[in-house]
């Protein structure tokens, strides 16, 4: 069978399909939710658009409630599921030819939603397509499931799986080929300050300590206010030479404060990052603070000190990676005083245990520590079928090597019982995602569908 040249002669039908899906806005708006809409009439839009695709074609289609839908063809018991989305984030300013206008220049297809996730969700439905009209024996059913809701609270595939059966087995094609099969653990909390009755008479009052907007990035901005009546500027200007740190400092009738600049990076891999809160905080701990203060102060240090949990005793590590802590947003004035804790851990690792740990060193120091999201790591072994059949496609039609790939952030294959993502983004491509101009190369959409087409096949017949 030449997967690819099924995939080539529905290049124009394909290119067509597409870019009308790439039309819709389709971003989250609540404020216009309905019964059937959930997420706004956009997005309900897209999933309508894919109905018609899919009933022109000759598939079965199934709303559910407006979250998520499928199209399926195929008889049998069991089900294999390839999860696509249809939702995308906002366009943001700046686009050359407009987000939601799309346009082909030099072989690439620009618009919101060519890449994450409308560009991928298309080569896999033109892979179900050429499957289909083949008339290719299968003995399992085959389902594209749409989700709408992917980049926000995944409420899509929630909703949908508590009516619809889990596939035997599937993918994603909404992150990077080859595959997939190894996601850690997600956890997010807080720490919370307990109440200190204990006053003391320091000389140094921390006022605020703020740092950071998001859990999963290392802050790169910090700032703290300081009452005072000694001088400081010679000690913050060794401090900042001492560590070749960025930093300013201004005083103000009794008040100094101080700013520090780090690095951004994605809570995946902090090491890329610098935190301008552990920064700024190495300045402040050697001070006499206050004594609620200098305990937060202290947790900043502690807690933080180091990316792999070395300093609380709670690394993990397996072929999947290391356990990984991140602090994003720190939060100390009169209102509030909190600190959020951002781990990703390998599925071999205890993680009660560690965190029970956590929790131990975090009430030693004054606080508290309250969970806001936990996901469990999600794996699928080397050797199952689904795997090793995927593996033998892409090495197969690349000429590459399958190498299984790790990651520490979620895909939306872990929303699957045994489900890896696949695709559709090549080793090498530039991963544009959720940017301005965000485009996706027409060589590698029909690549990918091709791919896709056999690896349908395969699963199901
Ligand atoms: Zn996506």
């Amino acid at each position: 069978m030449n997967w690819r040249q099924e995939v080539d002669n529905r290049k124009e039908a394909f290119l067509t399909d597409l870019q009308g899906l790439l039309q819709i806005p389709s971003v989250l708006d609540e404020s216009k939710s309905a019964p059937d809409m959930p997420f706004g009439p956009d997005v309900r839009r897209a999933l309508d658009y894919m109905f018609e695709i899919g009933e022109r074609d000759g598939f079965k289609t199934k709303d559910v409630g407006g979250y998520a839908g499928h199209l399926e063809y195929g008889d049998g018991e069991e089900i294999v599921g390839i999860l696509c989305h249809l939702d995308v984030v906002p366009a943001g300013e700046g686009w050359t030819y407009g987000a939601f206008n799309p346009t082909i220049k030099d072989g690439k297809i620009i618009a919101r939603g060519s890449n994450d996730d409308k560009g991928p969700s298309m080569a896999a439905y033109y892979g179900l397509r050429i499957v289909k009209e083949l008339g290719l024996p299968l003995s399992k059913r085959v389902r594209l499931i749409a989700g709408c809701d992917e980049e926000s609270e995944w409420r899509c595939v929630r909703e949908y799986f508590k009516q619809e059966q889990m596939p035997t087995y599937g993918f994603a094609p909404d992150a990077d080929f080859p595959i997939i099969n190894a996601e850690k653990g997600l956890y997010d909390g807080v720490l919370k300050q307990l109440p200190i009755q204990r006053t003391s008479g320091a000389a140094y009052h921390l006022v605020s300590f703020m740092s950071g907007e998001r859990p999963n990035m290392v802050p790169d901005f910090a700032k703290a206010e300081l009452k005072t009546d000694e001088v400081l500027e010679e000690k913050f200007e060794a401090y900042l030479e001492k560590y070749e740190a960025d930093g300013t400092c201004v005083y103000d009738r009794g008040t100094y404060t101080f700013t520090m600049k780090g690095k951004a990076a994605h809570a995946m891999e902090p090491d890329n990052g610098i935190s301008a809160a552990y920064v700024l905080a190495g300045f402040l701990l050697h001070l006499p603070l206050d004594i609620q203060g200098e305990r937060y102060i202290e947790l900043v240090r502690h807690v933080f000190a180091d990316s792999r949990g070395i300093s609380l005793g709670i690394e993990a590590s397996d072929e999947t990676g290391d356990l990984t802590i991140n602090g994003g947003v720190f939060r100390y004035n009169t209102e509030e005083r909190t600190a959020t804790v951002n781990i990703r851990y390998p599925y071999t690792a205890k993680f009660e245990e560690r965190l029970q740990n956590l929790r131990e060193i975090a009430l030693s120091l004054g606080f508290e520590l309250k969970t806001r999201q936990h996901m469990p790591p999600h794996h699928v072994a080397e050797d199952h079928p689904l795997v090793k059949t995927l593996a033998d496609v892409y090495e197969r039609q690349t000429g590459e090597h399958a190498n299984l790939m790790a990651i520490g952030g979620g895909t939306y294959a872990r929303s699957l019982q045994a489900g890896v993502a696949f695709g559709a983004l090549f080793p090498g491509a530039k991963d544009v995602a959720h940017q301005v101009d965000e485009y996706m190369e027409i060589e590698d959409l029909l690549r990918a569908a091709a791919i896709y087409a056999e690896a349908i096949y395969e699963l199901a017949k």
